[in-house]
Order: structure tokens, then C-alpha cells, then sequence
């Protein structure tokens, strides 16, 4: 009797988990844990959906920038609009200051004053983490297109180490990269600089070289910009700002941040923002972006996705092989062939010594 009573329990459970979401009649269930549980979690969910009582007139838009106290500037059809929270979604992870982000696509209530009533599914975000070792998700912006990851030639020194850490965040965050390598009127050996960017090129990453000084490749950038969103990310001194500028002269962009004081509660406490382009598209200007993220989890993900990996690692003896000591691993026969660049490889290792390290 007991076992059959066990049974039965033990049947009741799979078919919550496989039919779990309408619960207008939880009476047949038996199993008082597990429809608290649910019920729990239909409450939350609720709470994110809009009250079918209210009489809303709802316009869908997008945030462009978030000020203090929530108040953001969302653009709805052609023009721009303050709009404020509601309550109900400040209630919602009000631990977290993740509930909205620049780049959120969002229904706003226009009937009154214009109020964000509902945020729509993130299709990806850009963000980073927080350098203690609660490593916490910040994001800086939501449903960004592509990244451009500027690296100069030169003046600071061409750095592909960074470039690959910057592929692996954008593969993990699905969002499209494109490598840009700016300063080509600094170049003195053009042919070596192809040779190292090939690995690139062969791995079906887009590569365009440019010159802010010269003028070079601004078109192609603009071609590549059009009608996307697209954030730009590298270390500092690399010319992103130098770039901007020649694709459109006019941007408005925040240099450095005017003291707090002096703008009394309308100025901007995220310095993301969106900047539309004359030619169709948005730049996503985040200005504290040096870096974004990658977590210590991701060595898990690392060994699959690190670039040009993935026709290799099914080949490995054991599917989890990190490509490190395991033998069978074809990754490392790879190297030792020259079928795949040894300096990539060796860059492959930093990174997941980096992030081992960080789970210490
Ligand atoms: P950011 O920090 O990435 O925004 O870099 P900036 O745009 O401020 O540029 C840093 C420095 O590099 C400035 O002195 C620029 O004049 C210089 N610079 C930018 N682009 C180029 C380029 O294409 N060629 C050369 N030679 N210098 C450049
Ligand atoms: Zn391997």
C-alpha cells in the first residue's frame, strides 16, 4: 500500500512538471508542496503582466537612455517621450537594478502620463560584472545587434588577446562581432598584419581595417553600422571616439561626466544611451564599457566556444575535454600540426586561467 502511495506521488510530480501552467483546478492534485511552490511562482508572474482592469492605452517603444529615479527617455514612433515606471514593475526585482535597461523594448501607457507598463523579452544584453567576487550581473544594454571590437595597430600595440576574450563574451551573448583594427596609416608591414588577422578571416569573423586619420574604411564601417545597434568596445586610446566622429561629425557624445551636484536630479545615473544614426540604426554608447563579460562560469562554456574550436572539440576523446592535458584531444593535435595558430591557442589558455582563477 505504501509503495503504491509512493508510486503515485512520484506519478502526479511528472505530470505537474510536464503540464505545469493552469492552475483553475488544483484540486486533483495531491501534492501540497509542489502546488504551493507553483502557485508561488504564477503570483510572480502575474505580477510582471499588465492589470486586465485598468483601461491602458498602450504604445510600444524603446528606451533610449534611463535618468535617476527610473524616469526614461523612451521613443515612441517618431519622437521622444519622458516616461516613468510603474510601481508594480519597480516591486518586481527591486533587489536587483537590472529591471531595465537602455536598448529595452517596452509598452507604455499614454493614456495619462506616460508611465512603462510592461517590458518586453530581451533578444540579447551586453553587460558586465562586478569586480568583487559576488562577480553580479550589470547590464548595460539590451538588445544590441552587433559589437565592433576596435584594436589599434599601434599606439597602444595591437592586442588580439583582447580581441578573442571580446569574441567568446559576444559568442556566449549571441551577439554578432566584428573585429576592427584602426590606425592602418601606422602600419609598416601591411602583409604581416593580414597574416595574423587570417585565423580571423578563415573563422568567418567580419575584419575591416580603418584609419580615423586617413579616412580609410569609414564607408565600409558605415555599411556595416546601417540600420543595426551596434556598441563599440576596446581599450581606451584605440580611436573609437576618433571613428565615431568620422562616421558622423555631429554626435553628441558624452565626454566626462559634469559633477553630480550641478544637475540636481535630472542627470543621467547610467551612462548608457542610445544615439540614433542619420543613416539609420542606433549606437549603443556606453561609455564605461572597457571590458564585458565574461564570467568564471563561462569556463565551462569556453572550451566549445573559443574561436575556431567548434569543428575540433567533437573530434576530442572526452566531450568535456578543456584542451589542456586530456590526450585524444584534437584540438591540441591540431596545434601541434600547425592546423591552428599556436599564439590563438596560447591566448585560449589565458583566458581560462583568468577565469579559473576567479572562482578560487
Ligand atoms: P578612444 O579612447 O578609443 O576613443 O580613442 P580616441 O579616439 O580618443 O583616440 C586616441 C588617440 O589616437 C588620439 O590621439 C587620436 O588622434 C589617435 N587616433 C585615432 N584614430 C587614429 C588613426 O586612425 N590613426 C592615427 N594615427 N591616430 C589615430
Ligand atoms: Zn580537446
Amino acid at each position: 500500500m505504501k509503495i503504491k502511495k509512493k508510486n503515485k506521488k512520484k506519478f502526479k510530480r511528472k505530470k505537474l512538471q510536464m503540464t505545469n501552467l493552469n492552475f483553475d483546478n488544483t484540486d486533483e492534485f495531491e501534492d501540497r508542496e509542489i502546488i504551493e511552490e507553483k502557485r508561488a511562482e504564477k503570483k510572480t508572474l502575474e505580477k510582471g503582466k499588465i492589470s486586465q482592469k485598468s483601461q491602458l492605452n498602450l504604445k510600444k517603444g524603446r528606451i533610449l537612455e534611463i535618468s535617476s529615479n527610473y524616469r526614461c527617455r523612451v521613443k515612441i514612433e517618431s519622437s521622444e517621450t519622458i516616461c516613468s515606471l510603474s510601481g508594480r514593475l519597480k516591486q518586481i526585482n527591486f533587489e536587483t537594478r537590472n529591471i531595465i535597461s537602455v536598448g529595452d523594448f517596452v509598452n507604455v501607457d499614454i493614456s495619462d502620463e506616460p508611465r512603462i507598463e510592461e517590458i518586453l523579452s530581451r533578444k540579447n544584453i551586453l553587460s558586465r560584472f562586478s569586480e568583487d567576487s559576488f562577480q553580479t550581473q550589470i547590464i548595460l544594454a539590451s538588445n544590441v545587434s552587433q559589437v565592433v571590437i576596435t584594436s589599434s595597430i599601434k599606439e597602444p600595440v595591437l592586442n588580439l588577446g583582447l580581441i578573442d576574450r571580446f569574441l567568446c563574451s559576444t559568442t556566449i551573448n549571441e551577439i554578432n562581432p566584428i573585429i576592427c583594427i584602426n590606425k592602418i596609416d601606422l602600419a609598416t608591414n601591411l602583409s604581416e598584419l593580414e597574416e595574423e588577422l587570417l585565423f580571423y578571416r578563415k573563422n568567418n569573423f567580419e575584419v575591416i581595417l580603418t584609419s580615423a586619420v586617413e579616412k580609410i574604411g569609414i564607408s565600409e564601417m558605415k555599411n556595416i553600422l546601417k540600420n543595426n545597434d551596434t556598441a563599440f568596445v576596446g581599450h581606451s586610446g584605440t580611436g573609437k571616439s576618433s571613428l565615431l566622429n568620422c562616421i558622423q561629425p555631429n554626435l553628441n557624445l558624452q565626454v566626462a561626466k559634469i559633477s553630480e551636484t550641478s544637475q540636481k536630479g535630472t542627470h543621467t545615473t547610467s551612462s548608457a544611451k542610445l544615439i540614433e544614426w542619420d543613416f539609420g540604426g542606433y549606437l549603443v554608447d556606453t561609455p564605461g564599457i572597457k571590458t564585458f563579460g565574461l564570467h568564471r562560469e563561462d569556463s565551462i562554456k569556453l572550451p566549445r566556444i573559443f574561436p575556431g574550436f567548434s569543428s575540433l572539440v567533437d573530434k576530442c576523446k572526452f566531450n568535456n575535454c578543456t584542451h589542456t592535458h586530456e590526450i585524444g584531444c584534437a584540438v591540441k593535435v591540431a596545434v601541434e600540426n600547425g592546423n591552428f595558430a599556436e599564439a590563438r591557442y596560447e591566448s585560449y589558455l589565458r583566458i581560462l586561467e583568468s577565469l579559473n582563477r576567479k572562482s578560487e
